[in-house]
């Protein structure tokens, strides 16, 4: 067994990849990846996944003092766990038995004093620390590439941490430890009937303190779904102390403290405890498929919809690729779940509006599903399947990925934002650019499908997916080398044409190019000052978000 004497209590997880050790595909999953793999990568061999005996980590580089010795770890299976997140150059590196920064130590502090006491050992003895949720990073935010300046460096993994401690039904607020996961947040609301209602796609294996440190959004399309919007009081332990804010509604007392903890990415404190917005769990639902002609009707539609006032709970354009991908539909279309749902009224007025706008604007839809958990109404039975269908997918997606890999499979996504004016050029430009750079890249066409996780009154968030054959013959190093070309490619196009480098998968370190580009050189200047304050040695995740702090105090 992999986790023999780890110090972790969480249930083994696949060190390589996405999911627990013991989760595996079904057959018809199976068959599913292997029907993708025919048409992408009919000639590759399958490179099998890893095992925990193929790896040869180099010992740590120094001796912790024995106070610390009780909540760290050496062992080989935390230390792979650590190493990396999960995006593909993530498992693809594991697949090629390349361990590029293994942390010297992963610790799992119980208490708020053993943090402490860890990060004023790190500060004297120039020890990087990279504050650890769930791993589930897709932008290098936890591995320690830490560059050359520092002596070692150490995971500091929240697991512990992972406690709804306080329920306020009267405001509807609770304060939640940083460590816990999203199904164990929403176990311990379940009884005061609340929910936190923040389901990223990666809820089960993500933590509430890595969604504030990378602003992560949930699967709302609108209204309360970044969980900015659900953030009342925040507790970071930095080097220099503890820093912790007054559970307001709101506030106009200066800047907000809670914005400045809110995507700091480990890079200025470790974020213990929030108290966070709840809500009550919803009883009315609505929601449908409509399809359009064209991807370009949908958009209209949706960006009607969306300043309309009616923000629906779900509101997911997918292009025509994205349909096609996911065979929702067996002729060309373009394909909007929309959704709304309330614990106060129902809200089939709202549904039927919405739908007008998508009527006017060439949708097509047959049967509405509505339902009222409290009268358990739910008619018709068949409506919806489409979104039912392509919500599996989404939710398994992460699992076929571990296959698509060994099979010199390039799979991977990003995510930005862009006012309404500019989103056509930003789309047809990541289409043909992303398509040109895959085929000039590798030698063969890729498939880009672009489809909209959040929508706001002045614009939305198209999240891109991308599929390459990696390399003909299967060579992993050679897939991972025209990843990198295709991922500089995509960041590029993303911010030349006037998005964000990241909508909510964070900065990390590969986008910081990206964030460099579309922040003032005075704001992160800003930043760096901040930091200094919090973590005047600079040992805090040096590399994300920021540079590494002794590069950038010197020539800022
Ligand atoms: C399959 C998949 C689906 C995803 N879907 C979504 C999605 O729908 N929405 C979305 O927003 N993101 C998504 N992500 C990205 C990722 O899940 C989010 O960034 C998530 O917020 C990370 O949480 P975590 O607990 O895993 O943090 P980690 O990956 O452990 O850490 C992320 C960053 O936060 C810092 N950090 C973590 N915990 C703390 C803490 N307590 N205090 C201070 N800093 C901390 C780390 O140092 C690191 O910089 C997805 C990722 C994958 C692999």
């Amino acid at each position: 067994m992999s986790k023999i004497e780890s110090l972790s209590e969480r249930a083994e997880l696949r060190f390589w990849g996405w999911g627990y050790a013991d989760e595996h595909l079904s057959a018809q999953e199976d068959q599913l990846v292997e029907g993708m793999v025919s048409v992408m990568a009919p000639n590759n061999t399958e490179i099998a996944p890893p095992s925990i005996d193929d790896f040869d980590l180099p010992p740590p580089r120094l001796e912790l003092p024995e106070v610390f010795t009780a909540f760290v770890s050496t062992t080989k299976y935390d230390r792979l766990v650590h190493s990396y997140g999960k995006s593909y150059p993530d498992i693809v590196r594991m697949f090629l038995h390349q361990i590029d920064n293994p942390p010297d130590w992963v610790a799992f502090p119980k208490t708020e004093q053993q943090i402490s006491e860890l990060l004023a050992y790190a500060s004297k003895n120039n020890i990087a620390v990279i504050p650890f949720g769930g791993g589930t990073s897709v932008c290098g935010g936890v591995e320690s590439d830490i560059g050359e300046d520092y002596q070692a460096s150490v995971s500091l993994d929240l697991e512990h941490f992972n406690k709804v401690l306080d329920v306020d039904p009267i405001s509807r607020s609770a304060r939640v430890q940083g460590g816990t996961l999203g199904p164990d947040i929403e176990r311990q609301l379940k009884p005061h009937g609340f929910t936190l209602r923040h389901f990223p796609q990666s809820f089960r294996f993500s933590t509430l303190g890595g969604w504030v440190a990378t602003r992560a959004g949930g699967h709302f399309a609108s209204v309360y779904t970044h969980i900015d919007d659900f953030v009342e009081s925040t507790r970071l332990v930095t080097p220099s102390g503890v820093m912790e804010t007054r559970r307001l509604p709101g506030s106009g007392a200066g800047p907000s403290a809670d914005r400045m903890v809110l995507g700091s990415e480990g890079t200025l404190g470790v974020i213990t405890e929030a108290w966070v917005r709840l809500q009550s769990l919803p009883v009315w639902k609505a929601s449908v498929t409509v399809t359009f002609q064209s991807f370009s009707q949908g958009v209209e539609a949706v960006r009607l919809i969306s300043q309309s006032g009616l923000f629906p709970s779900n509101c997911r354009l997918l292009d025509e690729s994205e349909v096609h991908a996911n065979h929702l539909a067996s002729e060309s279309c373009a394909l909007l779940v929309l959704g709304f749902e309330s614990a106060d009224h129902p809200v089939t007025p709202k549904m039927e509006r919405a739908l007008i706008i998508a009527n006017d604007c060439g949708g097509k839809y047959t049967d509405v599903k509505y339902i009222n958990t409290q009268d358990q109404v739910i008619k018709p039975e068949s409506a919806d399947s489409t979104a039912a269908a392509w919500r599996n997918t989404f939710i398994r997606m992460p699992y076929y990925r571990n296959r698509m890999v060994g099979f010199g499979i390039i799979a991977d996504t990003f995510e930005t934002a862009i006012t309404w004016d500019k989103f056509d050029q930003l789309y047809e430009g990541i289409k043909r650019g992303m398509e040109k750079a895959i085929l000039e890249i590798t030698g063969n066409t890729g498939l880009v499908s672009c489809r909209f996780t959040h929508i706001y009154p002045d614009g939305p968030a198209p999240y891109f997916s991308f599929y390459a054959l990696g390399d003909t013959k299967g060579d992993l190093s050679n897939a991972l080398k025209n990843w990198r070309q295709i991922k500089h490619a995509a960041n590029e196009l993303v911010v030349n044409l006037g998005g964000t480098i990241t909508h909510h998968h964070a900065v990390g370190r590969d986008h910081k190019t990206g964030y460099e580009q579309q922040t003032s050189k005075l704001y992160r200047q800003t930043l760096i000052a901040t930091k200094q304050t919090l973590d005047p040695a600079g040992i805090l995740n040096p590399g994300a978000l920021i540079d590494p702090i002794k590069r950038v105090f010197t020539s800022p």
